[in-house]
């Protein structure tokens, strides 16, 4: 199995885009999230202070993970209830790649029926991190994770396999915002600007009624308009 192919299947079953990484302890990421956690940034989301350890090694998640593939859906074709749009489309995933690697004569292993292995905004996961060193996106001045093709108004979700897959060498990608700071400009309650964002300061993460650092970005503008990606 390789990542390709999953990759083709993951189009076909809906998913707007698919990256594969091979399951390891995030280090970096847990030496960050511990910091801005210590510092209190994270505001009342007092659940980030719990699963530390799930948090950074899904193989501490998921008995036996070893590729975590990561599915994206933008807003559009996700719907109003995209946790069921996104782990439906995974689940289908899982079952074409069973039944694919049984008709190509190969060993069909995949064995995490029983347990909980596919998450959408359901598990301690560092969605974006993953979704960043499998070379989707790119984390902005917004602290968006900005699909290069896509824009950042969109959902991603994991199907974790308990098998190795062959994958290219992943090219995570850094920030592409260049010289724009239209999300720090249009941030009304001066959350971004920082390296770490501010929850306590978001008024979206306070009302929910906020999405003034993803309207103003050029990504996705283009998006709306069905153009290009922007060059900046
Ligand atoms: S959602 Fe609104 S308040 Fe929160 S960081 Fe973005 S622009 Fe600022
Ligand atoms: S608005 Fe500009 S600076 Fe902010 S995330 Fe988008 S491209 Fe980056």
């Amino acid at each position: 199995m390789d990542a390709h192919t999953i990759q083709q299947i993951a189009a076909e079953v809906g998913l707007d885009d698919c990256g594969l990484v091979a399951a390891h302890r995030r280090e970096a990421d847990a030496t960050f999230m511990n910091d801005w956690v210590a510092k209190g940034l994270h505001g009342n989301m007092s659940y980030l202070e719990r699963n530390q350890e799930l948090r950074y090694d899904p193989r501490q998640l998921v008995t036996g993970a070893q590729t975590i593939v990561i599915g994206v859906l933008t807003y559009a074709h996700s719907g109003h209830d995209y946790h069921r749009t996104m782990k439906s489309a995974l689940y289908e995933l899982e079952k074409r790649l069973v039944e694919e690697d049984l008709r190509c004569g190969g060993n069909g292993k995949l064995t995490n029926e029983n347990q909980q292995h596919v998450f959408c905004d359901s598990a301690p996961f560092l969605e974006r991190a993953w979704a960043v060193e499998a070379g989707l996106g790119f984390i902005g001045k917004n602290h968006q994770l900005i699909h290069t093709r896509l824009g950042s108004m969109i959902h991603v979700g994991e199907l974790v396999l308990n098998v190795p897959v062959q994958i290219d060498s992943p090219h995570p990608l850094s920030s592409r915002c260049g010289s724009c700071t239209r999300c720090i400009e249009a941030c009304p309650g001066q959350a971004l600007g920082n390296q770490e964002w501010d929850a306590r300061k978001c008024v979206a993460y306070i009302t929910h009624h906020c999405l003034n650092c993803q309207l103003i970005c050029p990504y996705n503008e283009s998006i709306q308009r069905n153009e290009n990606r922007p060059c900046i």
